[in-house]
C-alpha cells in the first residue's frame, strides 16, 4: 500500500511504500517519553521505498539499555517524529510514525510490544469521560 504524510508544520513530505499488517503499538518507556504521548504507533517500511519528498531531518541517536543504537528522525521546525531507524548505511527497516501518515485511519495496529511498561488505563478507553 502506497502511503503519504509529513509533519505538522509542512517542512517534512515524504511517501512509501507499506503492508497494512505491519502495523504496531509499543509501549516502551522510550517510546513514551521521546513521543510525549503514552505509547507510539509504528508501521514498517524499508529505506528503499521511503522517499523525502520535501525537507531535511533532524536526528537523534537514541542508546536504549540493552546498548542498542536508534536513530530518531524528526523535523527540525516542529519536532513532529517521522520515523526510527538503525545506525548505519544499507537497506533497513524504518519505523514510521502513523500520526504522520495521511492514511493513518486505514493503519490499524496489529501487535503490541513491551506491554509490561504500558500505562494501566490504555487497553479501556471505556470508562474515561467522552467530549467532541
Ligand atoms: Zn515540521
Ligand atoms: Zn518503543
Amino acid at each position: 500500500m502506497r502511503i503519504d504524510g509529513g509533519c505538522h508544520c509542512g517542512h517534512i513530505t515524504y511517501e512509501a511504500e507499506i503492508n497494512p499488517d505491519d502495523v504496531i503499538i509499543c509501549h516502551c518507556t522510550d517510546c513514551q517519553s521521546i513521543s510525549g504521548a503514552p505509547y507510539r504507533t509504528v508501521v514498517f517500511t524499508s529505506s528503499e521505498t521511503f522517499n523525502l519528498l520535501s525537507g531535511e531531518l533532524t536526528v537523534y541517536i537514541k542508546t536504549a539499555q540493552s546498548g542498542n543504537k536508534r536513530t530518531q528522525n524528526f523535523c527540525p521546525k516542529c519536532g513532529s517524529h517521522i520515523y526510527a531507524s538503525n545506525v548505519g548505511d544499507g537497506p533497513m527497516p524504518y519505523g514510521v510514525r502513523v500520526g504522520t501518515v495521511h492514511q493513518r485511519d486505514q493503519l490499524v495496529p496489529k501487535s503490541q510490544y513491551f506491554c509490561g511498561s504500558a500505562q494501566n488505563w490504555v487497553t479501556d478507553l471505556s470508562g474515561i469521560e467522552k467530549h467532541d
